[in-house]
């Protein structure tokens, strides 16, 4: 199995170039905020829990984002792998990772770091919340997102850098040239 984290702040692209990602390597996309919105859709027991936590732009608590990560990805075993995008997002949830793929006999093979200015992230955000109609998109979560991302999520960089896993990759312009970058990282570790 191979598993791949994308990482980058609100903004910074990651569910596109996931997109591609799957298509060329064909790997599993989780997305943690993605499964957070569908409870919330489905109005599960969980849904209600997060609604208004993930209204107000800041994390869900660990031990929920953990529990539903690992629940998942424990039903997806006939795979090639992993594409974890928006999680880990704090250091406990990386080591709760890592921790769970090693009593499976596997790891995180690659981190990639998509970098994007937050002058670039504010616009794009700008410009999606016309369209998406995503509650969090508004001005103010989009502030308060950014800033969970560069107190509590930033912090999950050096975790992996320790480990040597982290390629970076410039995340602003041509949607195809950073997926060449992208792709020559995870040709590079295969
Ligand atoms: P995203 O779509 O990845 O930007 O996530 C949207 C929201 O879901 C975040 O602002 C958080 O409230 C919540 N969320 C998603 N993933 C995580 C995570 N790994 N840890 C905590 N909260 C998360």
């Amino acid at each position: 199995m191979y598993n791949l984290v994308i990482f980058g702040p609100p903004g910074a692209g990651k569910g596109t170039q996931s997109d591609k990602i799957i298509e060329k390597y064909q790997l599993k996309h989780i997305s943690t905020g993605d499964m957070f919105r569908a409870h919330i859709a489905n109005k599960t027991d969980l849904g209600k829990e997060v609604q208004s936590i993930m209204d107000n732009g800041v994390l869900v608590p660990d031990e929920i984002t953990i529990r539903m990560l690992e629940s998942e990805m424990s039903q997806h075993t006939d795979i090639k792998g992993f594409i974890l995008d928006g999680f880990p997002r704090t250091v406990a949830q990386a080591a709760a990772l890592d921790k769970f793929l090693e009593s499976k006999g596997q790891k995180v093979n690659l981190v990639l770091e998509l970098v994007v200015s937050q002058a670039e992230i504010e616009q794009r955000i700008a410009e999606r919340s016309k369209v998406s109609g995503r509650a969090d998109d508004s001005a103010e979560k989009l502030i308060k997102r950014i800033d969970e991302y560069f107190t509590k999520t930033v912090h999950v960089l050096p975790y992996y850098q320790a480990q040597g896993k982290v390629s970076k990759i410039n995340g602003i312009g041509e949607i195809e040239v950073i997926f060449g970058d992208i792709a020559k990282a995870i040709d590079g570790s295969l």
